[in-house]
């Protein structure tokens, strides 16, 4: 007989050059975050004998969305997404906004909807808090953060101090494994810190051995991404070397550190 798996699990389907779509399974019954490409999660779902049941948005950049009317249509799978982009959201079923719940019965899950504008404007995050997982699409990087394309520093940085808020152990889920790179900024931006030095390490060679670098977690991140620690007087005063000017308060530094990392070319990938 088979017994109910305590849990939901989730697996990343890489999609394009380094996207990660998430897979969330229970049971026979699946949900996928930002299907940017339907086929990779058609064989899923074929090799896994799984039924889709929902389909979640986070933000309508081509790379997250690009697969859902073609799953949509042979799933039959509810869509969920920002009603703030729903214009630009073709399919969407469910219209969500800020403190919004999605649940997921047939996964035995429900998922706080969470608004994270500054990568773009509508874009919300996904949090489940039992079992603490974080999907964050583009906002909230290992090691980073998304660009800034339609969204001011200030707005990017509240939106990842709502995320940094979360539960130290919470799992984050993000679309893209930029971690080296962004660790290889992070190293020219603090060189002297032991803990980054450390990380980039394991990270690399996590990387080396062919494995993913994501999830993260929030403790980690809290500890070492800088878009999370722009209070951090050492920030201020690296940005002001780096700059040569004066940093008035920490929105100043975010926007410093975003510039900085917009034209950073990455020795590594
Ligand atoms: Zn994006």
């Amino acid at each position: 007989m088979k017994t109910m798996a305590p849990m939901i699990t989730v697996t990343a389907l890489p999609a394009f050059t380094d996207n990660y779509l998430w897979l969330l399974e229970r049971d026979g019954h699946a949900a996928i975050v930002d299907p940017g490409d339907a086929s990779v999660v058609s064989q899923a779902l074929a090799s896994r004998g799984l039924v889709l049941d929902a389909i979640l948005i986070t933000h309508h950049h081509p790379d997250h969305i690009g697969g859902l009317a073609a799953l949509a249509a042979e799933t039959g799978a509810v869509v969920y997404g920002p009603r703030a982009e729903s214009a630009k959201i073709k399919g969407l079923t469910v219209l969500l906004d800020d403190g919004d719940q999605v649940s997921l019965r047939s996964l035995g899950v429900s998922l706080n909807v969470l608004a994270v504008p500054g990568h773009t404007l509508g874009h919300i995050a996904y949090f489940e808090p039992t079992q603490r997982l974080l999907f964050c699409g583009d906002t909230l990087f290992i090691g980073g953060c998304g660009r800034l394309f339609e969204g001011t520093p200030a707005q990017m940085q509240h939106s990842l101090a709502r995320l940094a808020d979360l539960p130290g152990d919470t799992a984050v889920y993000c679309a893209h494994e930029y971690t080296l790179s962004n660790y290889d900024f992070i190293a020219t931006v603090e060189p002297d810190n032991a803990s980054v030095a450390h990380e980039f390490t394991r990270l690399q060679a996590l990387r080396a051995a062919g494995r993913a670098t994501v999830p993260g977690t929030i403790a980690g991140e809290r500890a070492r991404n800088p878009f999370l620690r722009s209070s951090a007087p050492e920030l201020a005063a690296a940005m002001t070397a780096r700059t040569g000017q004066a940093m008035a308060d920490s929105v100043e530094v975010f926007a410093a550190l975003r510039r900085l990392k917009d034209g950073h070319v990455p020795r590594i990938r």
